[in-house]
């Protein structure tokens, strides 16, 4: 501002310069005037000699030329140049100004490159669209997206790409659009139709302005989120399949569950058919290996031996399968009574005396005074089940069973034996039903395989315990019955689990 006062306040104008002219001419003609008249009377006044005088006033002309000449000269270097100087610094500025400008040119065009590369590779579409819906501009992405040339897209409705059953909605969404406050974003999602008809979904983001003519242009920017969309349907899709999976899940498990039912009704009823015959074949045939009848000779003695045996070893198992059918079926009568956890297992020991003395095993009930408040049969029944175990498959040595309290609330009887072992192996399969190890006490011991499957059962599901277990190959095994000394009353859930 400073710069450019300076030089309008030394700018000379023509009409300066003539004035200035003038004064300097009026200046002449005064200063000559005066020098003409004054000089020579000056001079004639002096000088007597003609010839002198004539010499004199020419060497005063010729000084009167030089001393003009000079004055001529200081007013011209003083005046015009100094009046051209501001000229010149003006030159310089504008110099300077112009490449200045040339500067910001180059940097704006850079600029505009880089926003133009940006606008048609950047990988969104870019539309500009006029306020009746006409496509002003898009960018090469957007264009190459649709399947279309830029050429193709200009000057032709916006309507034109979006799917044909989409295009009410744009068209309200678009008018919604010019209609929005000014500055403010107005997005959608639609289908869009390629120009091979295929379809692309976008999401588009759409805000109203003016161009530079002031018409209304409304500025989109479009997404592809053709994969999401897909996604999503692909997810309601699986949605759909898997409730439809649910269903018959739901229905095949209540077929199963009533196919259960009708299972476990049909074991229990024909077992008890099956108890009352058997019995009948049991007891007579004690009946006559006692002699009771008659005697008998020792190869009578031995098949009636095998049939006595074969009969008990069917009654056992007609038992096991309808406990195991009642706990499946959920049918376990719940007799909760109170007792001393001592004498229920000196009387399994009872039960298991003879069998350990014939086979010379010693077995120990080690002493225990523990009151216990649960289902004192079913209990019975699985420790009968680990003890007999215990003696079966032990060939020398001994069984003993112990009891001690396990801490909240729970006690847990241990039936360990010095008998043949359970390799790592085999432990998955022990608790299967019908599942008997291989050994070579297999087929000298009579069994069913179903023992520990109810015993762990009933420790589940009727006293709601645990079994677990120890072993080393050849060196026997442990067998941990833990259970809670005071039963909930029918709190134990029941069934289910296999
Ligand atoms: P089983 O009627 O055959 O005795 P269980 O269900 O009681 O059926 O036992 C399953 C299998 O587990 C048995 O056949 C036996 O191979 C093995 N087993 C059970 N208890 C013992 C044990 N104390 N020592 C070694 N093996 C055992």
């Amino acid at each position: 501002m400073q710069r450019s006062g300076r030089i309008s306040r030394g700018a000379v104008t023509p009409a300066g310069l003539r004035r200035e002219a003038v004064r300097i001419a009026a200046l002449y003609a005064l200063l000559g005037g005066a020098w003409i008249i004054y000089s020579d009377r000056i001079l004639a006044s002096l000088v007597v000699d003609p010839l002198l005088l004539i010499r004199l006033q020419t060497a005063k002309g010729w000084l009167y030329v030089g001393v003009t000449a000079l004055l001529l000269a200081w007013l011209i270097n003083r005046n015009l140049l100094a009046a051209a100087r501001p000229a010149a610094e003006l030159e310089d500025r504008v110099a300077e100004r112009t490449a200045q400008l040339e500067g910001l040119n180059r940097a704006l065009r850079a600029s505009e490159d880089r926003f133009r590369a940006l606008y048609e590779e950047i990988p969104a579409m870019y539309f500009t669209v006029d306020s009746s819906g006409t496509v002003i501009s898009a960018n090469l992405f957007g264009a190459e997206q649709l399947g279309y040339s830029v050429q193709e897209l200009t000057g032709r409705p916006v309507l034109n790409v979006f799917h044909e059953e989409d295009r009410q909605a744009v068209q309200e969404q678009f008018d919604a659009c010019l209609r929005a406050p000014a500055g403010e974003a107005v997005s959608w999602e639609f289908r869009k139709r390629r120009k091979d008809g295929s379809i692309l979904w976008v999401r588009e983001f759409a805000r109203a302005t003016e161009d530079a003519a002031g018409n209304k242009v409304v500025l989109i920017v479009c997404l592809d989120i053709t994969d999401g969309k897909l996604a999503d349907e692909e997810i309601v899709r699986l949605n759909a399949e898997l409730r439809r999976h649910g269903a018959e899940l739901e229905e095949a498990n209540r077929k199963l569950t009533e196919l259960d039912r009708l299972k476990s009704m049909f074991i229990a009823s024909t077992s008890h058919e099956l108890r009352t015959p058997l019995n009948s074949i049991i007891g007579f045939s004690s009946i006559l290996l006692d002699e009771w009848i008659g005697p008998l000779t020792d190869e009578q003695k031995e098949n009636l031996a095998t049939v006595l045996r074969a009969g008990k070893h069917l009654l056992a198992l007609i038992n096991d399968i309808i406990d195991i059918s009642k706990v499946e079926a959920g049918q376990i009568d719940r007799q909760i009574s109170e007792f001393d956890l001592g004498e229920l297992l000196e009387e399994a020991g009872r039960e298991c005396a003879d069998e350990a003395a014939t086979r010379g095993i010693e077995l120990r009930i080690e002493p225990v005074r523990l009151f216990m408040h649960t289902e004192r049969r079913r209990l019975y029944q699985c420790v009968l089940n680990l003890v007999s175990n215990g003696v079966k498959y032990t060939e020398r040595g001994s069984v003993v069973v112990t009891a001690q309290p396990s801490g909240a609330g729970r006690v847990t009887i241990a039936v360990t034996d010095t008998g043949i072992g359970i390799r790592e192996e085999d432990r998955p399969r022990l608790f299967e039903p019908f599942s008997r190890l291989d050994s070579p006490l297999k087929s000298r011991v009579p069994g069913t395989g179903l023992g520990l499957y109810l015993t762990r059962k009933l420790a589940r599901e009727v006293l709601g315990g645990e079994v677990a277990l120890a072993s080393r190959p050849g060196e026997g095994s442990s067998f941990f019955l833990t259970i809670p000394v005071r039963s909930e009353e029918g709190g134990i859930a029941s069934g289910g689990t296999p």
